[in-house]
């Protein structure tokens, strides 16, 4: 320790750094707790944030005490709390007390898992948690890293799309020598528009946006006669996305028939379930994936309804191999022995990044310390909630869903048209204790319900539904 350092802010006095992080803690659970007596979206105009900021970086240390009071005074009257009991908006982006001890766990232990051999727990924690889930899940068992597949913890569910749509344009280019211009990737017009954008990043010529049925599901026979349009025209159909949960209103595509049209026609099939991955812990809602053996590359968010704090995006793949040729490449300074010896998996084959954190550790805190039986209690509760007012919207005279509630979305309008659709989400948002988001399909404005924050309770979607009911 250097003479002029002063004890009370040195950043590296561990002593110092316990007492802090205790009064961390402290502060996270009183935010937590005291969510209720703020609105969801703090009132906050462009550029109020940065105005209490000084103009320049300090020069000399502060006290952490200074820094924890700045959570107070610059940064939560700034914030969105996406942890709000009252949080109904977009997805949820649950977090929970575990997943939060074990990003603390992660960066404490700091450690960068880009192969086996730095930090071999990562990696090996890292597969077999994500095996578990493959059995949690009930995805196909040739997904497990013990298998022919394996799953990757990745940043999202854009950047396991992406690598998805990379990998497809590798085995395209290889079994039909077409270029990347020429290639088209097929997904469904409610897809999210990471599908688009992850096909223009990976240099896609094409992409076609199928039309839907009634209840927003991509049709098969539009995308087959628009497969076989292409063929005619000299493109290369490489890859197709079915949505399982889509984010306008939880559509779910026909994944068997799609599979089935993927096989004869030589495309890779990916499965975009970011939002409802997580239903598929209970058995009954896995019959919205009927035709897994069909897929070969899957992703869904445990950061989104998993309990386990941004980022964490789980991608399988049911065979590693075209994964690993199309993103491996092998500096000297990466060579080892472990990597050298093919029974070991370095991640950073598996995407694009090398570095990676240690997202493996809070989903395994949460698996833990939630059990399996805990995370289907919470799915269940959530879904029969937005099931229930799924009916209490139909049985009111001035309300109407517009798509069904497989999941925890409920989409719905006021009958008077899209002005009064409109007015009832400003009125519900205007209230400040709930959020909600409005949405359009198909020419029509709707109304998203979207129940999943962690810290929800009956209470709080009794008090939506009576703010609903009032302003309708
Ligand atoms: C949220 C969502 C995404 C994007 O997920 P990120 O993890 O934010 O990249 C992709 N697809 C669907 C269906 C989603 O709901």
């Amino acid at each position: 320790m250097g003479e002029g350092r002063r004890l009370d802010t040195d950043p590296l006095d561990l002593e110092a750094f316990r007492r802090n992080a205790y009064a961390l803690v402290d502060w996270v659970v009183d935010y937590l707790g005291g969510l209720e007596d703020r609105p969801v979206r703090e009132p906050v105009r462009p550029g109020e944030v940065r105005a209490k900021l000084p103009g320049r970086a300090p020069e000399d240390p502060e006290a952490f005490d200074a820094v924890l009071a700045d959570l107070d005074r610059v940064v939560a009257p700034g914030l969105t709390h996406w942890q709000h009991p009252g949080w109904f908006a977009y997805f949820p982006a649950q977090s929970s007390p575990p997943a939060i001890l074990g990003e603390l766990a992660a960066a404490g232990m700091g450690v960068q898992g880009m192969l086996w051999s730095t930090s071999p727990a990562a990696t090996e924690i890292e597969s077999h948690v994500l095996d578990w889930l493959v059995d949690l899940l009930g995805m196909p068992q040739e997904w497990k890293t013990t298998g022919a597949g394996g799953g990757v913890l990745q940043s999202g569910a854009s950047a396991s799309t992406h690598t998805a749509l990379v990998v497809a344009r590798e085995e395209c280019l290889v079994r039909s020598g077409a270029g990347p211009k020429d290639m088209v990737a097929y997904t469904s017009s409610h897809a999210h528009s990471s599908i688009e954008k992850g096909a223009r990043m990976a240099g896609y010529g094409h992409i076609r946006l199928l039309a839907t049925d009634r209840e927003f599901a991509a049709r098969p026979d539009v995308l087959a006669a628009t497969v076989t349009e292409d063929r005619r025209a000299g493109l290369a159909p490489a890859f197709v996305c079915s949505a399982v949960g889509t984010t306008g209103t939880t559509g779910v595509d026909p994944v068997r028939r799609f599979g089935e049209i993927a096989r004869a026609e030589q495309m890779w099939h990916h499965v975009d379930a970011a939002y409802a991955g997580s239903a598929m812990i209970c058995e009954e809602f896995r019959h919205h994936q009927d035709g897994l053996e069909l897929v070969d590359s899957y992703t869904f968010n445990p950061h989104k309804w998993l309990a386990t704090n941004l980022d964490c995006s789980v991608m399988w793949v049911a065979d590693r191999r075209p994964l690993i040729e199309a993103l491996s490449v092998l500096p000297p300074y990466l060579r080892n022995e472990a990597s050298e010896s093919g029974r070991v998996i370095d991640y950073r084959d598996w995407h694009g990044p090398l570095g990676r954190p240690f997202r493996a550790l809070k989903l395994w805190f949460v698996l833990r310390c939630f059990g399996a039986a805990g995370l289907r209690r919470m799915i269940r509760t959530h879904v029969a909630w937005a099931r229930e007012l799924a009916d209490r919207i139909d049985a009111h005279s001035k309300l109407a869903t517009v798509a069904p509630t497989p999941f925890a979305l409920v989409s719905f309008a006021h009958v008077d048209g899209n002005a009064a659709t409109d007015e009832l989400v400003d009125r519900i948002n205007d209230d400040g204790r709930f959020y909600i988001t409005a949405s359009e399909a198909e020419g029509r404005r709707y109304a998203r319900i979207s129940v999943g924050s962690t810290w929800t309770s009956r209470t709080h979607v009794e008090a939506l539904w009576d703010l609903i009911d009032a302003g309708a």
